[in-house]
């Protein structure tokens, strides 16, 4: 989790991204201030996890961009990166990665560091996870700093993938995280707070 202080998160039009969902995002996602410590706007997707058309909308929305392409696999950053994401993987008929943190996989991984507003983190992938050459798009809830989106993308190079892209749910523009992970592939998010 990536902390910001004194931040009004307001919504901000995504030109791109279809209006009717947009509309529908901003009363499905709920603002929870001061979590999980003052001076934070967390943005809870838990509200838009209780209503079962969100699963039908909203992967079909966040592929779109990249409906064409020859996506082999979605990569779910953890955990809420799952949630979506495999049902992205579904609808474009591709597969699906799970991007971890430290402990969680059983078998041979690689790692990428990223770091936190005190420290650092990782990532991981198995060894395994893709063949070289496949065309992977990276999807989280979020995109803060782009810090874990950024090393997702390392992840998939680093065993010779082509990163198709980044589609997101929400952007917090204000931290400018796609300037980090744009120089890989196209970013897309279907709202953004600035
Ligand atoms: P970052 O690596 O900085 O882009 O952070 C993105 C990750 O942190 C995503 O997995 C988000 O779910 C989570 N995150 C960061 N800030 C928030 C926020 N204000 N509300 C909800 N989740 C957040």
């Amino acid at each position: 989790m990536v902390l910001f202080e004194n931040q009004d998160y307001k919504r901000i039009q995504m030109p791109e991204a279809d209006k009717k969902i947009q509309a529908y995002l901003d009363e499905h996602i709920r603002n929870i201030p001061d979590f999980p410590k003052p001076g934070i706007q967390f943005k809870d997707i838990t509200p838009l996890l209780l209503d079962p058309e969100s699963f039908k909308s909203i992967p079909v929305e966040l592929v779109k961009p990249f409906q064409g392409d020859n996506i082999d696999y979605v990569a779910g950053i953890e955990s809420r990166g799952f949630l979506y994401g495999t049902i992205m993987a579904s609808v474009l008929g591709a597969g699906f990665i799970t991007v971890r943190k430290p402990g969680k996989l059983p078998a041979d991984t690689i790692r990428a560091e990223y770091e936190l507003e005190y420290g650092t983190d990782e990532l991981h992938m198995h060894k395994d996870a893709i063949k070289p050459g496949s065309k992977v798009l990276i999807h989280d809830d979020l995109i803060a700093t782009g810090g874990s989106a950024k090393a997702a993308a390392e992840l998939i190079k680093k065993l010779d993938g082509q990163v198709a892209g980044f589609s997101f749910i929400m952007e917090l523009s204000f931290l400018n995280g796609r300037n980090k992970i744009d120089d890989f592939g196209p970013v897309k998010s279907l709202i953004a707070y600035d």
